[in-house]
């Protein structure tokens, strides 16, 4: 290994790199081979404690300063981001294994967008003024006060600027927790953030398990709770959260479909689904995992799909020809093989892909089912790696009852050439975020997250504001003032 991968210490708190070894050892392990590349501890309650303490303390000060002021310190933050992108796409690579390619492109430089437009948009931020007669209202946006960050492992430079950014810009403080299995990233956000100037105590890193996180979602002085994760960890930290009528944002999972017409162009379809399906080995919480392709498409798009799968270059992560790297753990390969089995077990047609790769570290191939019908487990369940469920349809009243039979609502997608169709067809999905004629374009001016199971809230655009401040109206009377009595 010859890069360094080992952080200076496991925790970044009150402006500082914190290590406490009586923690639980937490090991970082490479997906690509399997080593250990690195050891992190688990806050004990004194740093949990300490995080809260700190960031409690900051919060005043850090709201007291002016959005011009907060927003500098973001877009300076933004700036030494995008200089260390390499340094970052390596680690964000070892920590998770997604390809250089990939993240040297969608995942510093997304963490970068995010802290950048916050970071802009801290100074506009401003109450209302509301004329009654000679009386008035005004009303004054202020911070929530303390916010939690609880992150997943597919994108954790983004998570922690996701979350951290619009926090932050609003004049709240925040202390995120990494997903265990991807520790590393955001305590590189932390150090970028507080050499851009950050007081300390603003933005702060534990790491831990879930219980971690359980202790942060549970204490009261926690106003907010912003999580990134499956849809039972949703539901648990929601009801915590509901105990103290906590602030919530829910990301959660999806199993979003992707509906392509018959009059839509293949290669572009094609290329959708491949984005939909296997970017990031197929971990991305928005994918189009059930294609619904048209009857009289689908050997066409089947036959298509084959062939450019061919073209996926699987292999060392490091490389930049490599365009398909392995699971994030040995875990989640063996969950998403067991939904293979099942799906290969319940009847569907495996057209492709469909086993481990023998070598080192985690490797799946790309996979792609056919003949899947609506009551398959790989048609109902979000498998959250690189297996594609194709279905077929004839007509569109059909096909969209079938799109939006499920519990989820994260994303939904349509391939046509049809104008209206498309727009009309997007006014149907139950889903949070839709795409026409594309997938998975994820841009911080635009809101993101679901509807139904998938969540609640939105993440990114000048939405996201509205899930990190809250309105207090004051009423201002001119004259006197009548009482019954
Ligand atoms: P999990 O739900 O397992 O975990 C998410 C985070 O919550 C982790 O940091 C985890 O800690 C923590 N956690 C677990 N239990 C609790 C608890 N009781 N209280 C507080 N925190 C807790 O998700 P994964 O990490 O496995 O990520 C995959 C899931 O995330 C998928 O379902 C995917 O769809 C979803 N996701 C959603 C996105 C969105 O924006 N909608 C984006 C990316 C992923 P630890 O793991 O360390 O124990």
């Amino acid at each position: 290994m010859t890069y360094p991968t080992q952080p200076t210490a496991s925790h970044f708190i009150n402006g500082e790199y914190v290590e406490d070894t009586s923690g639980t050892p937490i090991n970082v392990i490479y997906p690509a081979t399997g080593e250990i590349i690195a050891t992190v501890h688990a806050a004990t309650p004194a740093l949990i404690e300490r995080a809260i303490e700190s960031a409690n303390a900051a919060q005043a000060a850090w709201a007291a300063m002016t959005g011009t002021e907060r927003g500098r310190i973001l877009r300076r933050a933004a700036k030494i981001m995008r200089k260390r992108n390499h340094a970052l796409s390596v680690l964000e690579t070892y920590d998770t294994g997604k390809p250089y390619q990939e993240t040297s492109v969608a995942d510093a430089t997304s963490g970068a967008d995010a802290l950048e437009y916050f970071g802009g948009m801290a100074a506009t931020l401003t109450g209302e003024h509301i004329q009654l007669g000679e009386d008035w209202v005004y009303t004054r946006r202020e911070p929530l006060g303390l916010c939690v960050g609880i992150g997943a492992w597919n994108y954790p430079t983004q998570i922690a600027c996701w979350k951290g950014a619009p926090a932050l810009a609003c004049g709240n403080t925040m202390i995120f927790k990494p997903s265990e299995t991807t520790p590393l990233c955001a305590l590189k956000v932390a150090e970028i953030l507080h050499e851009a100037g950050l007081p300390p105590g603003v933005y702060n890193v534990v790491q831990g398990l879930g219980e971690v996180g359980a202790a942060l979602v549970t204490d009261p002085r926690v106003d907010k709770v912003s999580l990134t994760g499956s849809v039972p960890t949703g539901r648990k930290v929601y009801a915590a959260a509901a105990e103290c009528m906590k602030h919530v944002t829910m990301e959660l999972g999806g199993k979003s479909p992707l509906i392509i017409f018959e009059d839509a162009d293949i290669e572009n379809a094609v290329s959708g689904a491949i984005l939909g399906n296997f970017y990031s080995s197929g971990q991305v919480c928005s994918n189009g995992t059930r294609v619904f392709v048209h009857k009289a498409i689908k050997e066409a798009f089947l036959g298509r799909l084959a062939a450019r799968l061919e073209g996926a270059v699987i292999g060392d992560p490091m490389q930049p020809k490599t365009s398909f790297g392995p699971m994030v753990s040995e875990r989640q390969m063996n969950i998403v093989l067991g939904y293979i089995e099942k799906g290969q077990a319940e009847g569907a047609r495996l057209v492709c892909g469909g086993a481990r790769l023998d070598r080192a570290g985690f490797y799946l191939q790309p996979t792609v089912f056919a003949d899947v019908s609506d009551d398959m487990t790989i048609a109902r369940e979000e498998i959250f790696g690189p297996v594609m469920a194709v279905l077929d349809f004839e007509d569109e009243a059909e096909v969209m009852a079938r799109a939006n039979d499920t519990e989820f609502g994260l994303a939904a997608g349509v391939f046509t050439r049809d104008l209206a169709r498309a727009h009309r067809v997007a006014a149907g999905f139950e889903a949070g975020t839709c795409f026409i004629n594309s997938y998975n374009d994820a841009p911080v001016e635009a809101p993101f997250g679901g509807v139904k199971a998938s969540g609640v809230g939105r993440e990114n655009s000048k939405v996201a504001i509205e899930h990190y401040s809250q309105v207090k109206s004051v009423y201002v009377r001119m004259g006197d003032l009548e009482a019954p009595f």
